[in-house]
């Protein structure tokens, strides 16, 4: 299987061949912060059949709560976060869901650092939903 994706404004592009794996949600704190929202999505690929064919993320390095160096890369321009990577386990990148053009070759299976999770990580149902915006929907 062959996957692309991209920053928001297009400056990094990236493809990825071979199986996708399953796509874990973290709650760590360090998640919450590089999202800005309450909770990370991403998928772990083999970096083997990862390139970008576009551009070259920015890349900012400090050790997660787990005790592991996480680098995450991102784009300069536009600030959008694209993938993880760690030098203790090179063999791997997580990249972010949200980064795929294809959101649906996204298949969540767990969650980790729930201690951590907020309580606005779970959408209420009972939340008016509009189908746009709130002024439009
Ligand atoms: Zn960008
Ligand atoms: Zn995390």
């Amino acid at each position: 299987m062959s996957i692309t994706g991209s920053c928001l404004c297009g400056s990094v592009t990236f493809e990825y061949t071979g199986d996708v794996g399953a796509a874990a949600y973290c709650h760590c704190t360090d998640c919450r912060k590089t999202t800005g929202s309450a909770f990370n999505i991403s998928i772990g690929l083999p970096s083997e059949g990862f390139s970008l064919t576009n551009g070259a993320p920015k890349e900012f390095t400090k050790t997660a709560d787990s005790g592991q160096p996480i680098t995450r890369h991102f784009c300069s321009d536009c600030g959008a976060p694209l993938y993880t990577s760690s030098s203790l386990n090179p063999a791997m990148i997580y990249v972010k869901a949200g980064a795929l053009d294809d959101p649906t070759a996204v298949k969540p299976a767990y969650q980790s650092w729930t201690r951590s999770r907020v309580t606005w990580s779970k959408i209420d149902d009972d939340l008016p939903g509009f189908e746009t915006d709130r002024t439009h929907g």
